[in-house]
């Protein structure tokens, strides 16, 4: 997956650990094109919920403008693997899940198939 890397600056300058921070990434192929940060309804530090008629909106903007949701990115303040609560999401969500430490600022992104896989990220 291709992620600009304007976009990573940007989550090091908005995210901490005190609260989960989480963005909607869209584009085509498997180029991220624009992203959107969405409010964490859940406001906790190891969690986050978003608003589902905010996500609604967001993906029917892109859509309108033929880009499409490639991936959904979120921190965690420890390392960047998809929890037990991640998984059961990205099974209804079935695009790329891209985490970020907001310790470490590794960034790792997974795709949940048949089984949990690692996508490679190119930073452009
Ligand atoms: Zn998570």
């Amino acid at each position: 997956m291709r992620i600009p890397r304007e976009f990573l600056e940007e989550a090091r300058r908005r995210c901490t650990p005190q609260e989960e921070c989480v963005a909607l990434l869209f584009g085509r192929d498997d180029a991220v094109a624009k992203w959107r940060w969405v409010r964490n309804l859940a406001g906790s530090p190891v969690a986050f919920r978003i608003d589902p008629e905010e996500m609604y909106r967001a993906i029917t903007e892109a859509e309108e403008e033929g880009l499409e949701l490639l991936a959904i990115f979120h921190t965690h303040p420890g390392p960047p693997t998809p929890s037990s609560v991640d998984l059961k999401y990205m099974r209804l969500w079935p695009v790329v899940w891209i985490i970020s430490s907001t310790f470490s600022w590794k960034t790792t992104a997974w795709r949940l198939e048949k089984t949990l896989r690692e996508v490679q990220i190119t930073l452009q």
